[in-house]
């Protein structure tokens, strides 16, 4: 999928329907990390330069009841993106009828215009989350063109992307959604050697699938964080009150099987007596948990071990912390993951995205891997070998 076809398409005049995904995490009102807004504006950018007209969709947050409808609008979105493109944008409080189709009709060349919030119209029945087939129709007539760069929400079937997408003759993906598809489906289609996948986070059920696509096309996968712990009770060992899921240990116990030397597990470990920020009580290898323990992060040894085989990587993507990153006492293993990767010399580097993506934003390391994805659910979705909805539904 090239977006060659984009940028040779005449946009002058023409109404582009652009479905971001602007559901960024807000604190009363406020913004609290406008990355994924920064990172659409390459799109909205070309088609506001080439004279189109550009009409904008989101969805944030989840809307239940009407009471999620007031700390979920996308106003203050509006008014953000207005500021980083120095540029007014229309904010339309209406997801459809007159006053929206007004507002469009009154665009020029050139101008902006944001609709509410497209998950306002799950109250009327999910009809956003259900890809209700009048909405997208409805949608998709409102515009010439649609172009999707909302890879947050690309594995989700909805009216504001498959929707719409199949109701318009003209579609596109977006300068951010063809990133995405180049760094993360290039890395699991085509990956340059060594590939070493890193993958962390609390729950082995969650990343199953992933463990196992990745088992086939990459050469190592290493395993940390409080996944880490099933898959070394299924190896025998006692893990204490660490995090473990006991319905999963026959399937890691197959994993471990299939992939034989390509997993690689953490070898030490910080012990403590509680789930709270408090200094480790002890460090060393499993074997050396004591009876109430629970280990909350790796250890040194296992950093230089992961180094180790992370160093002559050339394609290397990690999804999920190592440790309970969230406390200070416990960020150790994913700090020092960051400053491995970032370390790794002529390599593709890829940071999944959810939690591993704002500890990376977090510690410093933004501009220091080769991608991070806006994507968390879809991310790993896409790592799992899965084709995502909201790609598969664009011309191609
Ligand atoms: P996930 O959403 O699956 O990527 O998991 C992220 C969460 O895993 C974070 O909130 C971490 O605090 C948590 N986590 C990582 N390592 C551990 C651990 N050893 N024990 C408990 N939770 C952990």
């Amino acid at each position: 999928m090239s977006n060659q076809k984009l940028k040779n398409t005449n946009l002058k005049g023409k109404k582009v329907l652009i479905r971001v995904d602007f559901n960024v995490p807000m604190q009363d009102g406020i913004i609290t990390d406008d990355n994924r807004i920064v990172q659409a504006l390459p799109t909205i950018e070309f088609v506001v330069n080439q004279g189109g007209r550009a009409i904008i969709f989101s969805h944030l947050g989840r809307i239940k009841t009407e009471e999620d409808k007031l700390s979920n609008s996308l106003k203050p979105v509006s008014i953000r993106l207005a500021e980083l493109m120095g540029k007014d944008v229309r904010f339309v409080p209406e997801t459809r009828g007159e006053i929206l189709e007004t507002a469009i009709k009154e665009l020029k060349d050139g101008d902006m215009l944001m609709i509410e919030n497209t998950r306002f119209e799950d109250l009327k029945g999910k009809k956003e989350s259900t890809n209700d087939s009048e909405l997208g129709a409805y949608w998709a007539s409102l515009g010439d063109v649609f172009i999707n760069d909302a890879f947050g929400t690309a594995h989700r079937s909805h009216a504001s992307n498959v929707g719409i997408a199949s109701n318009i003759k003209t579609s596109f993906p977006g300068f951010l959604l063809e990133k995405e598809i180049k760094f993360i489906g290039g890395a699991v289609d085509n990956p340059k050697r060594p590939f070493v996948a890193i993958l962390g986070g609390a729950k082995v059920s969650d990343k199953i699938p992933v463990i196992s696509n990745l088992l086939k096309t990459a050469d190592k996968v290493i395993i940390g964080g409080g996944m880490a712990y099933t898959f070394l009770k299924a190896q025998g060992f006692d893990v204490g009150q660490s995090l473990c899921e006991e319905e999963m240990l026959d399937l890691a116990k197959e994993l471990l099987e299939r992939g034989k030397d390509k997993i690689v597990l953490p070898i030490d470990f910080l012990f403590t007596d509680e789930f709270k920020d408090k200094k480790p009580l002890h460090v060393g290898p499993i074997t050396a948990i004591k009876k109430g323990e629970m280990s909350l992060d790796i250890g040194p040894e296992t950093l230089k071990l992961f180094e180790n085989i992370l160093k002559t990587a050339k394609t290397i993507v990690w999804n999920g912390p190592m440790g309970v990153f969230e406390m200070e006492n416990y960020r150790s293993g994913t700090i020092g993951v960051c400053e491995i990767i970032a370390n790794v010399v002529d390599a593709i580097t890829i940071v999944g995205g959810g939690d591993s993506a704002a500890a990376a934003i977090q510690f410093g390391f933004q501009d220091k891997f080769t991608h991070i994805s806006t994507g968390g659910g879809a991310s790993l979705e896409y790592l799992e070998g899965k084709a995502l909805p909201g790609i598969e539904c664009l011309n191609k």
